[in-house]
């Protein structure tokens, strides 16, 4: 590989803003592609839903956002910036360090106009087929439509910048064949209007679960949560809520319209909601199965979850890893990406990387990780990548400032602490899910 080479960004999200900036930064010529006809992914809010509200209908228009109308960050801003670009307080913007959605996306078209990305991406262009020009070298095929054509492009590298909260990933429930209600994915969740007077059955304990359970219960009947762990709850109120139940998992629903769940208790259900994740897609990838993805949720093989160990370093991905500090992570991984592809920075040989990932899916297997959580970054087991020994991207004042602001624990603070200074390592083991929204802000 040598410097300068023409590389193909999919997507203008967050993850493809950032690959691009890095890109230029090394001297690449970028292209960016995105289906939207504005940038910022995930961010761009979206009024309409589905209407396959499960997504299980592959024939549907498909809505790429999965944004409600009064979506705050979950992540305080402090978090959400750029290492060299944060995310400061916009002119009459939300001040609040936990913004709402429009916030981010400002900052976000902000950053593109600043580095002069915006002008780099090629609007209403969806690709559609990413293939090998031949088997034996690293160029890439990028066959992309408009409303108007097909175009056809070889590029020599590839960034998959497309973003994994598109797909919803629905829970499987025994009798659901029968069930006569209605299902719904948050992903197709905007407003608790819909659901005056209801009882919602909710499946999932994440953030999506949790701000969206809290704002239905202001109009619906009574809300019931029901999640995988932990295992052998007792159905429960919730403190300081009127009508919002705890169970344990859902043991199978019924024709008449109940819901049983696994701790003996059942409702009668209008709605069940999955707030149950998402699927990792790549309908354009075409790679002979080198890349594949597993049970929808593993996606691999992955070298430290960006480089296809046999396709390195032509293809790569970012974004993938769920949690932990999305923009920061993405910003390391663009950076890598990019001194890779300039020859600055050297991979592994390719059994080496191979290795590394045999030993990941391994090490999983020994501890009973099920496939789904490959990508789920733990706290203090996730893995960001450093660079170089300069690549330092939390300092110790924006964690002190942190400290300050939000509600963490002092001993998990500590922890995290000692593992961000082991930064002469490869890997740093830190992530900042421990971070929670105060509910005051
Ligand atoms: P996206 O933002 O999804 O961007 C992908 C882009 O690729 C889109 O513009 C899409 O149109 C384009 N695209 C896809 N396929 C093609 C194609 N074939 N051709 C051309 N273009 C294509 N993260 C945080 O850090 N803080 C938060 O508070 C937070 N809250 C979240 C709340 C919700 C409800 C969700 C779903 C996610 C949240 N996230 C949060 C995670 C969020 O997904 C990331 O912050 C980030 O925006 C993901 O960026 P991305 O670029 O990887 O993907």
């Amino acid at each position: 590989m040598g410097p300068c080479l023409k590389v193909a960004v999919i997507g203008a999200g967050a993850a493809g803003l950032i690959a691009a900036r890095e890109l230029q930064r090394e001297n690449h010529r970028v292209t960016i592609f995105e289906k939207a006809d504005q940038l910022g992914g995930t961010w761009v809010f979206d009024p309409q839903v589905e209407a396959d509200q499960l997504g299980l209908d592959s024939n549907r228009e498909i809505v790429h956002s999965s944004l409600y109308f009064s979506l705050r960050t979950n992540l305080p801003r402090q978090l959400m910036g750029f290492s060299d670009y944060p995310f400061g307080i916009r002119e009459n913007g939300d001040r609040r360090n936990f913004p709402r959605h429009e916030e981010v996306l400002r900052f976000l078209n902000d950053f593109a106009r600043e580095f002069g990305i915006t002008e780099l991406i090629r609007f209403g262009t969806e690709v559609v087929r990413v293939e090998r020009v031949d088997l034996r070298n690293d160029e890439w095929v990028v066959e992309s439509r408009t409303s108007e054509s097909n175009r056809e492009e070889v590029f020599e590298a590839v960034v998959v910048c497309n973003g994994h909260n598109t797909q919803p990933q629905a829970a499987n429930l025994p009798g659901i064949e029968k069930w006569p209600g209605k299902q719904v994915h948050s992903h197709n969740y905007r407003h608790p209007k819909p659901y005056q007077n209801q009882v919602l059955v909710m499946i999932g304990n994440g953030p999506s679960a949790f701000d969206i359970s809290r704002e239905v219960a202001t109009v619906a009947k009574e809300v019931h949560l029901s999640s995988r762990s932990p295992q052998h709850l007792q159905v429960s109120k919730l403190d300081n809520h009127h009508n919002i139940w705890q169970h344990s998992k859902i043991a199978n629903v019924c024709e008449d319209g109940t819901v049983a769940f696994e701790d003996g208790s059942s409702v009668h259900a209008d709605t069940i909601f999955h707030c149950t994740g998402y699927k990792y897609n790549f309908p354009f990838l075409k790679t002979n199965g080198i890349v594949s993805v597993v049970e929808d949720k593993r996606v691999g093989p992955l070298y430290k979850y960006v480089f296809p160990p046999k396709l390195a370093p032509s293809l790569s991905f970012i974004g993938i890893p769920e949690r932990g500090i999305t923009f920061l992570l993405m910003e390391l991984q663009s950076k890598w990406i990019a001194g890779v592809l300039s020859g600055k920075l050297l991979l592994p040989s390719e059994e080496e990387m191979l290795a590394d990932v045999q030993q990941l899916y391994l090490q999983m297997e020994e501890s009973q990780i099920p496939k789904h959580h490959t990508h789920l970054l733990n706290p203090f087991e996730g893995t960001i990548l450093i660079i170089d020994n300069t690549s330092v991207f939390l300092d110790m004042e924006l964690l002190q400032e942190l400290s300050q602001i939000v509600l963490v624990d002092a001993e998990e603070l500590q922890l995290a602490l000692s593992n961000l200074f082991v930064l002469l390592e490869p890997t740093l083991n830190f992530s900042l899910s421990f971070l929670s929204r105060p509910p005051t802000d």
